[in-house]
């Protein structure tokens, strides 16, 4: 092994490919998709590096495209997560001690092949199973990943240089241990750069995992362990599994070695995971970390001294990009009266151009809802705003599941603030709009704040600076993610690390030092160079 401090690379952020007509990589990903939807595969567990399968198995089916069949994928039993935990374990015994040059060379290797020979396949695959437009799945799967992999890189490099001072005859230094045990990862459907992220930010750090991907990110689940292994991740350091999750989730956190999980996904699982780990912490032998990035009621608060076409532009991209189904889509809008008309007017112009089919016609700016669960939520409150009186839906407002999961964009003008829908976290393309007096801004502002128990991601748009000033203040709490004239969606990995407090999350910011910090357990080692040989201390002398 060499002797020296290895340099890593400096990062940049992944450039967006276009997709534009004629480009190489429009033709790779589409032909990619089409191979896909013209085979069949079968996803087994992939457990201390080996393939495995179970009698039960689950099928996959494209949301947009609900009749076709994609193929199947195991299904755990509890002793497959017994085995993974055991080869995690076991992994760990080597993968903590590899020193980290050769821990990043993995993922910076990880992220060049996503950057080359697998990007259409990623991309493809979540086009296919997530129902991503080309662009949504170049911006998370290939993009977002690729910069989560080589950031981690420079931000663990950071943490491992952050050593003590020394004063004469004493050398002290850190060292960032991995967590003492396994991590357990949890993610969500929506996005591949998150699944791929929460078991490779730990295993960077020197930690093992046990991950279960979401049954609706399966298809491109593969793919990451697919590139994770062609990088050269030893056997068993990340372990992937699927089944029922209640059964998963509580072999896990029976086990004494459980030393932290890495959630993403909506607040009442987590709550309820949390309420488990507590319930079990007489059973571990450390106390688990507990990160955990959760649901979002995003709002764009709007001054009357915007302009029109910007926030109309923020709500229709913040609010119906990949559906809606983003932590940080927009979902409430706070419109003052003065301009409310000629913002709505532009808003059900745009909406009234938004095509919706499937990802594989690159026109498209929308596609399907991921499953039946989410359509049937989803219609269900288009159904019940168009009965209350407090409300009424100003475009939109219709649904089709013959095909593919489809909601059309949807915008509801609510006269009720607390309205339903400007509270409950519906992760659809639905979004509600309340018009206040312009004289009520500040009011505004404390009802933005007090309405809904998340504080993920929020934008205020004004051009006025004393304004933004004090509407920053005022909303200091209510979001992690804070936007002055932006849509509140749209994080990029070193720019704007991401996560939010109050329900939304323990904000340990995906994609940053902070949260890599959460993956070590730092050992402070003092070296004393001459060490004392006398008890007696100068001031006991006559
Ligand atoms: P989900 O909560 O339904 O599922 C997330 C994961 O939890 C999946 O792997 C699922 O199988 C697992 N799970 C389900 N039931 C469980 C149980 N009883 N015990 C343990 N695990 C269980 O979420 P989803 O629909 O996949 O994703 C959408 C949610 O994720 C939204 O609430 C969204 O806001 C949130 N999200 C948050 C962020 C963020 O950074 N804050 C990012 C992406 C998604």
């Amino acid at each position: 092994m060499s002797n020296s401090f290895l340099k890593s690379p400096t990062p940049i952020n992944e450039p967006v490919k276009s997709y534009a007509p004629n480009t190489p990589e429009r033709a790779a990903v589409t032909a990619m998709y089409d191979t896909y939807f013209s085979e069949k595969i079968h996803i087994p567990m992939k457990i201390g590096g080996e393939e495995v399968n179970s009698k039960e198995t689950a099928t996959m089916h494209p949301p947009h495209d609900h009749k076709h069949s994609m193929g199947t994928y195991s299904l755990a039993t509890e002793a497959h997560v017994e085995q993974a935990i055991a080869a995690a374990l076991e992994a760990r015994k080597t993968w903590a001690l590899v020193p980290f040059a050769a821990r990043a060379a993995v993922f910076l290797k990880a992220a060049d092949l996503i950057a080359g020979p697998y990007r259409a396949r990623i991309a493809a695959a979540t086009m296919m199973a997530q129902s991503k437009t080309v662009h949504q799945a170049e911006i998370d799967s290939t993009c977002e990943f690729i910069d989560f992999l080589r950031f981690n890189v420079k931000f663990a490099e950071e943490i491992y240089q952050d050593q003590p001072t020394s004063s004469e005859g004493v050398w002290n230094h850190v060292h960032y241990r991995p967590l003492e045990g396994f991590i357990y990862a949890v993610s969500p459907f929506n996005f591949t750069a998150i699944a791929g992220n929460l078991s490779a930010a730990p295993a960077l750090m020197g930690n093992t995992i046990v991950w279960k991907p979401s049954d609706h990110q399966m298809f491109s689940a593969k793919v990451i362990m697919d590139v994770f292994e062609e990088a050269g991740l030893p056997k068993g350091v990340i372990n992937m599994i699927n089944g029922d999750p209640e059964m998963v989730t509580n072999t896990v956190l029976k086990n004494p070695d459980f030393a932290g999980i890495h959630f993403t996904g909506s607040t009442h699982i987590f709550k309820n995971i949390w309420h488990k780990i507590g319930s079990n912490i007489h059973t571990y032998k450390t106390y688990p970390r507990i990160v955990g990035e959760t649901g979002g009621k995003d709002y764009i608060a709007v001054h009357n001294s915007a302009n029109v076409d910007e926030v109309a532009t923020a709500v229709v991209r913040g609010a119906f990009e990949f559906q809606g189904q983003k932590c940080s889509a927009a979902s409430r809008i706070y419109l003052p009266k003065s301009r409310s008309k000629a913002i709505l007017d532009k808003i059900v112009a745009d909406v009234k151009t938004i095509t919706l089919g499937s990802p594989r016609e690159l026109k498209n700016f929308m596609t399907a809802v991921i499953h039946k669960g989410s359509f049937d939520r989803l219609a269900a409150a288009i159904d019940q705003a168009k009965t209350d009186s407090d409300v009424e839906v100003l475009v939109g407002g219709t649904y089709d599941d013959s095909k593919g999961y489809f909601i059309d964009p949807t915008v509801l003008v609510t006269t009720n603030p607390k309205y339903d829908t400007m509270e409950r976290e519906l992760f659809g393309p639905i979004v509600t709009v309340y018009i206040y007096e312009d004289d009520q801004w500040e009011e505004t502002l404390k009802l933005v704040d007090a309405t809904s128990d998340y504080a993920l991601t929020g934008a205020v748009m004004a051009k006025d600076r004393i304004v933004i000033e004090n509407a920053r203040l005022a909303l200091e709490n209510s979001a992690g993610n804070f936007y002055i004239n932006d849509k509140p969606s749209g994080a990029v990995v070193g720019q704007q690390p991401f996560g939010g407090a109050r329900g939304s999350g323990t904000n340990d910011k995906a994609g940053s030092r902070q949260n890599l910090l959460r993956w070590v357990s730092p050992q402070l080692v003092k070296e004393t160079l001459i060490p004392a040989t006398d008890y007696r201390y100068p001031f006991m002398d006559a």
